[in-house]
């Protein structure tokens, strides 16, 4: 969204008092946005491909039921990680054919479950796949099944993140000594194994690097059909992990531009003979989600301006506990939602959880800001205020989705702000009693009146 744009959002949300005395922070997300990028995505790999492509979103990025619905509606699936983000991506209406299964940790309840729906399932490990021998042994299942492969073509700037490792916990390790023959014969003994799955990790990775791990299960899939004497695996799931540009407007990498490198750098991937998954998160979302919190106190400590808001560790917990990794931009509003206006002043930007490290943003130069003013911290769609972060029991925020039309702008409820009782019953609410000492036989017998007449 262009700053603008940006602007009038935030004075509508004012306006229309999503920020009153009771909700200090809460969340927007730009609808036109998460359409646009929908939009883009496709468009940029049925620009190098004819073959059918599937979009699944990653769950993970924002796992909020209306906005995988809207994802939905234009035409992306689901990529599915935990029964509960399966249960998400159902409850947003994705027909079992549209989601994708991945996770390293699938229980054989969960592998069950997703074989009688229809799920695409990606196997992590050999113990799992043995678990799928038996399941596809015991009833005849229409989901696909795929391998997840680990390229091993290394890490990208934020380790935590990088998958493709050579000791990373995810997939089929396929460079250690004997793996792919392992790998070959492995997927030639199994007629269902259809489906070849690699994710190289979630920003901070260099695209060429991605692109190698692509190359690498493309050539994989090609020695496995060659094995097998048939087009055995005919599709391949690239993962997702486009990195997003945090520091300016720019939608930078585009879709564009890493479907075309991968057309080229892999480019029999690409000539129709192979479906292609793509489980894009981050890069989908984070640039149209944006937190505002009001500014409630303002001081200053050791020389340094320090406005503490209601935004922290609860919607913006990477930023917060790797603040080197993930910087956010924000921007500055008064009370009425209008830009504020000023010489740029090195500031804190502080949320309301009680530990020091809780800051959205360390000495950065904006107008200096007041109590009542509202600051928004950009690019917070994805990974941020979806999964919120229960410490010091603050509140779920709620979000909205905002869309511009000829009468202004105007928002619709995506998620409710977590309310007190909520907050009180997730705490055990119901179980109050449950350690309290209790009377009973047993306790009276080895009551000490009780030793002394023995
Ligand atoms: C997290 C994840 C994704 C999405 O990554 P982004 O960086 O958000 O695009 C896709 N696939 C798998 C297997 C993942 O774990």
């Amino acid at each position: 969204m262009t700053s603008d744009l940006r602007d009038r959002a935030v004075r509508a949300a004012v306006e229309q008092g999503l920020l009153g005395g009771e909700q200090p922070v809460t969340a927007l997300l730009d609808v036109a946005g998460l359409r646009a990028s929908a939009a883009a995505l496709r468009a940029a790999f049925a620009a190098v491909t004819g073959a059918p492509v599937l979009h699944a979103f990653a769950v993970k990025a924002a796992p909020l039921v209306p906005v995988l619905a809207l994802l939905h509606a234009e035409g992306l699936g689901a990529e599915a990680a935990s029964p509960g983000e399966l249960a998400i991506a159902r409850a947003a209406g994705l027909p079992p054919e549209r989601i994708v299964l991945d996770s390293p940790a699938k229980t054989r309840a969960e592998l069950r479950e997703a074989l009688a729906l229809g799920v695409a399932v990606n196997a992590d490990n050999p113990q799992e796949l043995a678990r799928l021998d038996a399941l596809t042994a015991a009833a005849p299942t229409a989901s696909p099944i795929g391998l997840r492969v680990n390229a091993q073509v290394g890490g990208g700037s934020i380790g935590a993140l990088s998958t493709a490792t050579a000791t990373s916990k995810f997939g089929f390790p396929l460079t250690d000594p004997g793996a792919r023959r392992h790998l070959v014969r492995t997927a030639v003994d199994r007629p269902w194994l259809t489906r070849l799955h690699t994710h190289s990790g979630s920003q901070g990775m260099a695209l060429d690097r991605m692109a190698d791990a692509v190359e690498a299960a493309y050539l994989l899939a090609e020695e496995i059909n060659a094995a097998a004497g048939e087009r055995r695996i005919d599709t391949v799931d690239i993962g997702g992990g486009l990195p997003v540009n945090f520091a300016s407007e720019a939608h930078a990498p585009s879709f564009r531009e890493y479907a075309e490198l991968l057309a080229a750098r892999v480019p029999g991937l690409f000539d129709g003979r192979y479906g292609l998954v793509t489980e894009f998160g981050r890069s989908l979302v984070a640039k149209h989600g944006l937190v505002l919190a009001r500014v409630e106190y303002t001081k200053s400590a050791g020389g340094r301006p320090i406005a503490v808001t209601h935004a922290g560790v609860q919607v913006a917990t990477r930023t917060v506990y790797a603040p080197e990794s993930w910087p956010l931009r924000i921007a500055a509003y008064d009370a009425a939602g209008e830009p504020r206006t000023g010489p740029p002043v090195e500031q804190d930007v502080a949320g309301p959880a009680c530990f020091a490290g809780d800051l959205l943003a360390e000495r950065r130069p904006l107008p200096l800001l007041h109590p009542g003013d509202v600051v928004a911290a950009l690019d917070t769609g994805a990974y941020c205020f979806a999964s919120h972060y229960g410490y010091n029991s603050l509140p779920r925020v709620a979000v909205h989705g905002w869309t511009e039309g000829p009468g202004g702008i105007s928002f619709a409820a995506v998620r409710e702000a977590q309310a007190p009782g909520e907050i009180v019953a997730e705490a055990g609410a119901g179980h109050r009693d449950a350690l309290l000492p209790r009377p009973s036989a047993r306790g009276r017998l080895s009551d000490p009146g009780d030793s002394m007449k023995a």
